[in-house]
């Protein structure tokens, strides 16, 4: 997988009309999405803390309010896929406006999520590249391709 790169090479992060339709033009394969290079994880955790300081909210920004307001954002992002059924990759159907609000939700979650890891001085990038090296060996390639079993199944 070429996952951790970033997809297959152009980016076309942007326009969300476009990513169904871009193709790359000598496979003929689907462009895999992929997000803009900035801000980084440092970048939002840097915004988030400016902008608590300038609100004097810190004392308000204890772990456990973080983790129960982030929560609380997972809780909105669920309502915009509330009783439509499933949903496609890529929401076909979905009109510009609830994709906005998906955004706005997803990015609250994100938000609270960057400021709790730093509230409880998690280096959350380097966290993600030890906690993605330990999921590699736990689910080998070659053992679980295409199948959705529980590692524990794949003992032996
Ligand atoms: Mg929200």
């Amino acid at each position: 997988s070429n996952q951790l790169l970033g997809g297959t090479g152009k980016s076309d992060h942007g326009a969300a009309s476009s990513h169904s339709t871009a193709h790359n033009s000598k496979t003929e394969q689907p462009q895999r999405f992929t997000f803009s290079p900035e801000p980084t994880m440092e970048d939002i955790r840097r915004m988030q803390a400016e902008f608590t300081d300038e609100r004097d909210w810190n004392q308000f920004h204890q772990p456990r309010n973080l983790l129960l307001a982030m929560v609380g954002e997972v809780g909105e992002v669920s309502e915009l896929f509330q009783w439509r059924g499933e949903v496609a990759e890529g929401l076909p159907g979905w009109t510009e406006s609830e994709r906005e609000q998906l955004a706005h939700e997803l990015s609250d979650v994100m938000i609270y999520l960057v400021e709790l890891a730093e509230k409880c001085r998690v280096d959350l990038p380097q966290a993600v590249l030890r906690k993605m090296a330990l999921n590699k060996l736990k689910y080998p390639a070659s053992k679980v391709h295409g199948s959705a079993k529980k590692y524990t199944e794949y003992k032996d």
